[in-house]
């Protein structure tokens, strides 16, 4: 007997019309017809449509799709024949079919049906979930991102390190830490790279990008809050100003979604996206100006004021009226921004950005204090115990130059470019203050 050739639903094609082929995937599909029968498996890449006339098919093959369940995983083989109404030209007339793991019924889910099912019956059973291609689409654009922001930063000198994310202190602020027994001591999930990538400024890799987990304790529930995210950092030192920092930032979303454009066409067609890139170079906007641009909506808001959700989603509005998706928020209020950014002399500002996409925040940075003694300062005046962050300290105590960095959201860069409503869409398994399985 001679071997069939393995196929999937991208490699088999009209051309093997008349040849032994073997493909593998899950019963979509199953149509029994009484003189025919059909039977659509899916893969990871489309569908292929097995049709089984009776006259032409042993008994046993019959009996199989007969007592088959849906989602069941099956291998199919036979001869493969162009078929004009088949999708992709071809189908497949089983010799055999191999049960390998029958699906028990009822199904949790529905993979194919249109209809709206609970975001939370989705998410409770994600594994089925993900069998819908659109779903599984947005982890193939995720991980495109991931290979251009590698791509670009490593272009551009940068060096990727990992840093712990157990750690002794936090960098973000008290209320989102999450705490952990560690043998005999308390520690915490990190929340962000900052301290670790700030340190090895002091070390001579003086460009370095960091793409990993953060966690964060965030009470509310919102469409883009999580507690487990993926933070893209990165910190460059000798910087003239932080006008060096934004130069990085901005090429670099240029760059991933560009990227995405160009080389993401299937996936975007089966999300019905439609990804543009953004205008450059984007609009710098200073904090001020953003704040009175908010208040002419005639939202209440003041000076020193974070913009909050609403006021960026204003803010949005009126940037997209200007044709702008991407644009930038400087010089926040010295007061409103962590001890590590570094005050605008004479003014209650800093050199702090936040970079919006389409009325949301996705990245915040700046350039760092490096002078040892106004940032022990700056801890002191935020009410922060400077002995507690010793091991950051020292660093900046034996030759620390001058730098700036940021910390871009993954998943807000995902959720935004394609549009989605919540940001869970963007991640396998989301944690929230609700969920924690699966
Ligand atoms: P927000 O004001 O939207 O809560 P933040 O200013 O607290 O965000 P940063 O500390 O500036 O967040 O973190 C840098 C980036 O990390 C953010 O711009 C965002 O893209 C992402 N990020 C922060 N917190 C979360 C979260 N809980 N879930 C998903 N992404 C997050
Ligand atoms: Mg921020």
């Amino acid at each position: 007997m001679s071997e069939a050739t393995p196929r999937n639903s991208k490699t088999l094609s009209p051309a093997d019309s008349g040849r032994d082929v073997s493909v593998k995937g899950w019963a979509q599909e199953i149509r029994n017809l009484g003189g025919i029968s059909f039977l659509i498996i899916r893969d990871r890449h489309g569908i292929v449509q097995v049709t089984a006339p009776k006259k032409k098919v042993a008994p046993e093959v019959m009996t199989v799709l007969g007592g088959l369940s849906r989602e069941s995983v099956v291998k199919v083989t036979g001869v493969a024949k162009a078929a004009e109404q088949a999708k992709g030209g071809v189908e497949v007339v089983p010799s055999s079919i191999e049960v390998l793991s029958a699906a028990a019924s009822p199904l949790p889910m529905g993979v194919v049906d249109k209809v709206n099912v609970e975001a939370d019956t989705r998410f409770d059973n994600r594994f089925m979930d993900l069998r819908r291609p659109e779903a599984r689409a947005v982890f193939e654009i995720k991980s495109m991102v991931l290979d251009l922001i590698g791509d670009f930063l490593t272009g551009e000198g940068f060096l990727e390190v990992f840093t712990p994310k157990i750690v002794a202190s936090g960098a973000e602020g008290g209320a989102t830490l999450f705490q952990l027994k560690y043998f005999e001591q308390m520690a915490y999930l990190a929340q962000s790279p900052q301290l670790y990538k700030q340190m090895l400024m002091s070390t001579g890799l003086d460009r370095v990008f960091e793409i990993g987990p953060a966690f964060r304790a965030e009470h509310s529930d919102t469409v883009r809050h999580v507690s487990e995210f993926i933070s893209f950092d990165g910190e460059l030192a000798f910087i003239d100003s932080m006008n060096d920092v934004l130069d990085v930032v901005e090429r670099c979303c240029q760059s991933v979604i560009g990227g995405i454009v160009k080389n993401a066409a299937p996936q975007l067609e089966t999300l019905n996206a439609s990804v543009t890139v953004p205008r450059a170079p984007y609009p710098v906007i200073e904090y001020c100006d953003a704040v009175e641009m908010v208040q002419g909506t005639g939202m209440h808001i003041d000076l020193g004021d974070d913009l909050g959700t609403e006021g960026e989603k204003a803010l949005g509005e009126i940037m997209k009226e200007k044709g702008h998706d991407m644009y930038w928020i400087v010089e926040y209020p010295e007061e409103a921004k962590p001890f590590y950014i570094m005050e605008k002399d004479g003014t209650p500002y800093s050199y702090s950005f936040d970079l919006d996409y389409k009325g949301q925040e996705i990245s915040s940075g700046g350039q760092r204090e490096h002078r040892y003694d106004r940032l022990v300062q700056r801890m002191q005046g935020k009410g922060l115990d400077p002995s507690a962050f010793n091991f950051y300290l020292d660093a900046f105590r034996f030759g620390m130059p001058p730098h700036g960095g940021w910390g871009l959201g993954v998943e807000r860069l995902v959720q935004k470019m394609l549009d989605l409503p919540n940001i869970r869409e963007t991640i396998l398994f989301p944690r929230d203050r609700i969920r924690l399985v699966p």
